[in-house]
């Protein structure tokens, strides 16, 4: 038998629970904000708008002074570097903007994906060299939780036995710097739905994958309680044909959790990858209206499905920051209703609520 020896103290055991449990607290979900200077880069070309540093500080201020009026279904926050230390127009930052609000302020330290050499186009995620370093920064600028994605894709071959080892481990090995900060730790392995494949395919690559992950967390002796998990919901490919009720996706989705994610994770916060802002909320709430025991938290972490009406209404038009942040408030609601399996469909469609959010491998 192995012998113990301990990786945090009670204190910190403690402090971490409690920032994940508050986080998804009944109807709590995650705004992901933390989009690349990159991937906004993106976001701001569609709608012309040119992607300056005071565009993506105004864009994401109507998004933050947006959650007062939903601060009851906004647990946290995940902020990218540059906006952790960017201050709203009258001077006070968006760490205490938010933090005013009872909102949990995070941070993405991943740095981007790169292949995988000798693999069929798989990736692995940098970012481990001076995290430890960053980690204890952030914690001191305001951060009590990180964000870490890696990729896998479903193909014929895809993932490889490889990939899946790799970017279990790489997440432990995130997870555990960040615990050893009091960094509550997201540990994002996402299938990305690029592909044709069927329902059943998705659940069997989620299930391998989870797995993996969570071998991968008892070998780094990661505190569970301390964690949450930001898994893709079980989903047919992009250009499937055939074509699945919401309460099939939600089945599939919770049997794979069951099989693989211990009871001990506080809280499951899904993705959106590319559904439609209203696809997304629809198949949360029947996520949470599964008939099979739950014994997480089983909410969002979305990014496009929050912001794809906002951005939309926005379009980089001072005179349309009521407007965006009007549709912003709309999504959050909604999220936070399904998050408690409390969802009416329509009752809450914005400018692009039912507009596909897809992007081919998409990075983040
Ligand atoms: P989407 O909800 O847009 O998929 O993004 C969430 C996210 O944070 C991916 O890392």
């Amino acid at each position: 038998m192995p012998h113990q020896h301990p990786a945090l103290t009670t204190e910190q055991k403690k402090e971490l629970s409690s920032i994940a449990q508050r986080i998804v607290a009944p109807g709590k979900g995650i705004l992901a904000a933390d989009e690349s200077t990159g991937s906004m880069a993106k976001r701001m070309s569609s709608i012309g708008v040119d992607n300056t540093e005071e565009h993506r500080r105004y864009y994401r201020q109507i998004l933050f002074q947006g959650t007062e009026k939903v601060k009851e279904y906004i647990g946290g926050i995940i902020f990218f570097h540059e906006t952790l230390y960017q201050k709203t127009d009258d001077g006070s930052t968006f760490v205490k903007l938010i933090k005013d609000k009872g909102i949990i302020p995070g941070i993405k330290v991943d740095l981007g994906v790169v292949p995988l050499a000798g693999t069929s186009g798989e990736t692995t995620t940098q970012g481990l060299d001076g995290l430890n370093e960053r980690c204890a920064q952030y914690k001191k600028d305001g951060a009590d939780f990180a964000k870490w994605r890696c990729v896998l894709k479903i193909t014929d071959t895809t993932p490889s036995a490889l990939a899946i080892m790799e970017n279990a481990n790489v997440l432990a090995r995130y997870a555990s710097i960040c615990q050893q900060n009091c960094i509550v730790p997201i540990v994002e392995p996402e299938i990305l739905p690029d592909g044709a494949h069927d329902l059943k395919r998705c659940q069997h690559v989620t299930e391998k994958v989870l797995a993996a992950v969570y071998k991968a967390l008892s070998d780094h002796h990661i505190y569970l309680e301390g964690t949450l998990l930001k898994p893709n919901m079980v989903t047919p490919g992009h250009s499937c044909t055939q074509k699945y009720s919401s309460e099939e996706i939600a089945m599939a989705t919770v049997t794979a959790l069951r099989r693989t994610v211990p009871p001990a994770v506080p809280g499951i916060t899904f993705l959106s990858g590319g559904q439609s802002e209203e696809e997304a909320s629809i198949n949360l709430n029947a996520i949470n209206k599964c008939p099979l025991h739950k014994p997480w938290a089983l909410t969002f972490s979305y990014g496009r499905a929050l912001q794809a009406s906002a951005l939309k209404a926005w379009s980089g038009k001072k005179e349309q920051t009521k407007a965006a942040e009007a549709e912003f408030i709309k999504r959050a609601e909604a999220n936070g209703l399904a998050a408690q399996g409390k969802y009416t469909a329509t009752e809450q469609a914005g400018a692009a609520a039912g507009q596909s959010l897809f992007i081919a491998g998409h990075a983040y």
